[in-house]
């Protein structure tokens, strides 16, 4: 069995979805696995939908409107012949929206997040099984949500690998073409959780630790996994062979081409991954498996922007050890803060967080009861994986923006100041 996932930007439209057929019809699909995301940008459209839902209704028929013409365009465009019956399929899935959007009683803003937002990889599941099926590739549609079993933590759910191993063999029994949905599972309240945002590649990990699949293979719109990401830096380098320990690093530290909870369970079971190009699916692309080739020899850059640093002391100038980091870890679990890097001295501990989850003013509300606290917001974590000399050399451009800076043998960490800009990368590697 091989597991392929295709992420939202190879099915962002129609054509997208008709090369993705043509890959599929050039394997051997007759044992095979497909986890699509979302069309295109429809994530992001119905997190605005869920907003305006959350805001008394402010503007939601006009998204609600957009959400379906453009799945109601992709099928006209992909089903010339006889496209009632998906459009019937298609309208009833809007139906079941609305009716939750006119009948739930909910009140916790990330379950309704999840209930909603996970519809828009149920709709591009739907359409690509049956588009498969209209051209002759027949396949098998599978929900995620009766496969991937998680607990409560709405908009991040934590996978219980038992249960959903379970129930994944015993949906997927015999060989055959199947398609199912990444970023999505279910909880024992049977309600709708997602595994984060960008979350389908760990879906294609669990199916395929479910399956002990022989590859997993995700294709996006970049040669590879890159020593840094195209978007801010140019001249960037294919990291063609990498082991699981240099891809959990890289994940780890925001090289947000695989989702970093992805490499676990395929390490786990030895399962190769391939991150290869859909727009060139003859070219080799990246593999992760046990070893790797030379990765140390080339600097990898890596950027997370928009994070808080906190810096934290005692209101006595006492030291912070062992009750006081204590104290700060269970209210930064209590605010739900993703803590990405931290670093203490003796009086004071420093701590960059993803403030995904909105609580900053409660947390630091919290915190100067008993500590005195300063916050630096916008603040960027830029990471330097095998750094040289060179770099070296040039990250000396950016010293006046330097709020923090952590080195190990292998890994260089700067928290830069918000004054950190896109433009300060590009040509990073020229100069
Ligand atoms: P998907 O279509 O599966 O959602 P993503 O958009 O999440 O794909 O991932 C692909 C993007 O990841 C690329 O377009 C690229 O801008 C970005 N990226 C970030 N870091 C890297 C890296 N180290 N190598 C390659 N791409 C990277
Ligand atoms: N559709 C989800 C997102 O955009 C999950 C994914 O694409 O991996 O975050
Ligand atoms: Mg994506």
């Amino acid at each position: 069995m091989k597991v392929y996932k295709f992420g939202g930007a190879s099915i962002k439209d129609y054509k997208s979805i008709i090369r993705l057929s043509k890959i599929i019809r050039k394997e051997n699909h007759g044992d095979m696995i497909l986890i699509v995301s979302a069309m295109g940008k429809t994530t992001n459209l119905i997190e605005e939908l869920v907003l305006s839902y959350i805001k008394s209704f402010k503007n939601l028929a006009d998204k609600f409107e957009l959400v379906k013409s453009f799945h109601f365009d992709i099928i006209k465009n992909l089903f010339k012949k006889n496209n009632s019956p998906i459009i019937k399929i298609v309208k009833s899935v809007f139906d079941e929206i609305d009716e939750f959007l006119k009948k739930n009683k909910e009140n916790d803003y990330n379950l309704i997040y999840d209930q909603l937002v996970s519809y828009g990889e149920i709709l591009s599941s739907i359409i690509i099984s049956k588009y498969l099926d209209y051209i002759g590739l027949k396949s098998k549609w599978i929900d995620a949500r009766s496969c991937i079993i998680t607990d409560e933590y709405y908009r991040d759910a934590n996978v219980d690998f038992e249960k959903t191993s379970k129930s994944i063999k015993r949906k997927i029994k015999d060989k055959g073409l199947y398609v199912s949905q990444g970023f999505i599972g279910s909880n024992k309240k049977s309600f709708t959780t997602t595994l984060g945002r960008e979350g389908s590649d760990y879906s294609a990990a669990i199916f395929a630790y479910a399956l002990k699949a022989e590859s997993v293979t995700i294709w996006k719109d970049v040669r590879g996994v890159l020593n840094a990401d195209p978007r801010y830096f140019n001249k960037t380098k294919l990291l063609n062979k990498i082991s699981y320990e240099e891809a959990i690093e890289l994940a780890f530290y925001g090289a947000s081409v695989i989702h970093p909870k992805t490499l676990q369970p395929l390490k786990k079971k030895k399962i190769p991954l391939f991150v290869k190009s859909f727009l060139s699916p003859s070219k080799g692309g990246t593999i992760i498996s046990k070893k790797d080739n030379k990765v140390k020899n080339i600097p990898s850059h890596i950027v997370k922007w928009n994070r808080v640093l906190l810096k934290i002391s005692s209101k006595d100038f006492s030291f912070i050890v062992e009750k006081k980091v204590s104290l700060i870890f269970s209210m930064l679990s209590k605010y739900k803060m993703k803590v990405e890097l931290i670093q203490n001295s003796a009086i004071s501990f420093s701590v960059v967080l993803n403030n995904k989850y909105k609580k900053l003013d409660e947390l630091l509300y919290e915190l100067r009861e008993n500590f005195k606290v300063s916050v630096d917001k916008k603040v960027s974590i830029f990471t330097i994986r095998h750094f040289n000399r060179n770099t070296l050399k040039h990250i000396k451009k950016l010293n006046q923006m330097v709020l923090l800076e952590q080195r190990t043998h292998e890994t260089l960490q700067l928290v830069l100041s918000k004054n950190f800009r896109e433009e300060n990368l590009f040509g990073f590697f020229e100069r």
